[in-house]
């Protein structure tokens, strides 16, 4: 028997018990007629002792052979400790020990395997396995493993059947590359990896199982962002017989149950924007609302006073920040600067301060007057010690430069708080969207998603302006899910695979299985898939998606523990007929 007990369970109450314990060397204080070593395994760590009057000579020269990380396996007796440590659960007692056996020596390990390591980045992640010994590692698995639990619970208890669908699939275009595997029993022939179970899920629906969940791996071949993984999980749902309502009901159903476990709290039921109000106020899709600066549109305000820049713009947009009216010229100029850089592209930032006298002052000033910029002012509802700022230019560009000016004040302002939790629905997103190099329509969430009933005409008249039955779930300026209601209907899905710019041949060779389906009595359905890894970041009050996968990928979507992708052996490739012609 390797134990009687964990390291994190034993205390006063198990006083003079006789316990066996394995786990990990965590350190080792030698003090010559005393030892003492930190046992750890996941449960936690329990002290052990060993002293030249208690144990024998021969127990404490094998102690004083250990070091960190061996395994080992120990009997003794738990007994009071004299330096009680109130920080951990076993902090009252020690082990008193009476027999010692070295399961497994190990390496000095590459970096401290405690809370604060001082291993960096690139080394943990090769050698994972050991950072996951770590807490702060180790905690954010177990937080990942009992949320998957709790939606599982959710989800089972609402009558969905998690059903598994196939890994080696045919494309389904979600707007990224595909990862391929040859097939070496078809020379030739690739499968592809799937970015999502979409076209799985609703043929499940044509398959009668009326409510499905999964979750699953989904693989993007996608120029990766910092933290974007090339394979993720998701958790995948769909719902036949539903409308759009019934869908967000039992999501937003199953998120406050998830947030009511962190929290404690109650949520009340999420407001919900529309795509076009949260452009709007926020210019961004996935507004994190937890904090104000809400744009306000100041066209009105700031036209005919000769200032030719807003004169001239298709749109003048600010915000307001409370209380940073004591910025400095030097500051300002820092964030103009920095909304400058190409990432953001602005042409400028404009200011106008309310300061703690009372004083109105701008950038300005040589167009309009104290009063000219009292209105403005008026408009935002700013108090004496706030700051305004303003960008102007065309609508699409300029939202987009304002809000990450505003997210980036969110986070130098400390407004992101990490236990804040501000979820949100967007709704009534565009069918398509214009893609100005292939010059057509792209479908907006994907080519399955239906138009709303009553923007049906405009796929003839001007297909731009239709909007979808989509909707995303938004916490604290991420899109943690989204979904629509789905095409059922084959001549409506044939239109919209037209309208993509598919040819007849094309969409039949690559959804000719689905319209094959929609022929035989496809219900009403929808559903709406969560991205799980970022979804447990945030409720953990992170946003790093990479801390929440056991092994995930690095910057260049490369393993570099088991340092993957490689180059196969010429034998498989042969085997795959397959020639590699490398030109670079
Ligand atoms: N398949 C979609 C996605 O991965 C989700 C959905 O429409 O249900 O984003």
């Amino acid at each position: 028997m390797f134990r009687t007990h964990t390291n994190g369970e034993l205390t006063l109450k198990n006083l003079n018990e006789k316990v066996t314990l394995s786990g990990w060397v965590q350190t080792i204080r030698n003090k010559g007629f005393m030892i003492w070593i930190d046992l750890r395994d996941r449960y936690g760590i329990t002290q052990l002792v060993l002293d030249e009057e208690r144990t024998s000579k021969e127990l404490l020269e094998t102690a004083k052979k250990l070091g960190r990380e061996f395994v080992i396996k120990m009997e003794g007796t738990v007994i009071e400790r004299t330096s009680k440590n109130p920080k951990i659960p076993t902090g009252d007692i020690e082990i008193l020990v009476e027999k010692l056996t070295i399961l497994n020596e190990s390496q000095l390990p590459p970096f401290t395997i405690e809370d604060e390591t001082d291993g960096g980045e690139e080394l943990r992640m090769k050698y994972r396995y050991l950072d996951i010994r770590r807490n702060p590692v180790k905690d954010k698995l177990i937080f990942r493993h009992k949320m998957a639990q709790k939606v599982r619970n959710y989800l089972s208890e609402q009558g969905f059947i998690e059903v598994e669908t196939p890994v080696l699939i045919k494309s389904t275009p979600e707007g990224a590359r595909d990862f391929v595997v040859p097939s070496r029993m078809n020379p030739g022939q690739f499968y592809a990896l799937p970015q999502s179970p979409q076209t799985f899920k609703q043929l499940l629906m044509v398959g009668g199982m009326d409510r499905y969940f999964q979750i699953v791996k989904c693989f993007r071949d996608e120029d990766l962002r910092a933290d974007r993984q090339p394979e993720f999980t998701q958790i995948d749902c769909e719902m036949a017989f539903v409308e759009q309502e019934d869908i967000m009901n039992v999501f937003e159903g199953m998120t406050k149950v998830l947030l009511k476990d962190i929290t404690g709290k109650d949520f009340p039921d999420f407001p919900r924007l529309t795509f076009a109000e949260a452009m709007q106020k926020y210019g961004n899709d996935k507004p994190d609302i937890r904090f104000g600066m809400e744009f306000h549109e100041l066209n009105e305000l700031t036209k005919g006073k000769n200032f030719k820049i807003f004169d001239d713009a298709e749109l003048v947009v600010g915000i307001n920040v409370e209380g940073i009216a004591d910025y400095t010229r030097k500051q300002i100029d820092e964030l103009a600067d920095w909304v400058k850089r190409p990432q953001i592209g602005a042409a400028g930032l404009i200011w106008i301060k309310f300061q703690n006298d009372g004083v109105v002052t701008s950038s300005v000033n040589k167009f309009y007057s104290e009063e000219d910029l009292k209105k403005i002012i008026e408009e935002f509802g700013s108090k004496a010690g706030d700051l305004i700022f303003i960008m102007s230019g065309k609508a699409d560009k300029v939202r987009p430069q304002l809000s990450a000016l505003r997210m980036e004040l969110g986070n130098r302002l400390g407004l992101r708080k990490g236990n804040e939790f501000a979820p949100l629905w967007v709704v009534d997103f565009p069918l398509l969207e214009f893609d100005e190099e292939s010059g057509r329509y792209h479908a907006m969430h994907h080519p399955f998603t239906s138009p709303k009933t009553e923007d049906f005409a405009l796929l003839e008249s001007d297909p731009g302006k239709a909007r979808a039955n989509a909707y995303d779930l938004v916490l604290n300026g991420n899109e943690i899910g989204g979904g629509s209601i789905r095409i059922f209907n084959r001549d409506l899905q044939s239109k919209m695979f037209d309208l993509l710019g598919f040819s007849k041949e094309e969409a039949e060779a690559q959804f000719g299985f689905l319209m094959n389906a929609f022929k035989f009595g496809a219900p009403p359905h929808g559903g709406l898939a969560f991205g799980f890894d970022r979804l447990v970041a945030i409720l953990d009050g992170n946003e790093v998606i990479r801390d929440y996968i056991a092994f995930p990928k690095n910057n260049s979507g490369r393993d570099v523990m088991i340092d993957a992708p490689a180059p196969i052996h010429p034998d498989q490739l042969a085997e795959l007929e397959l020639k590699l012609d490398l030109k670079s």
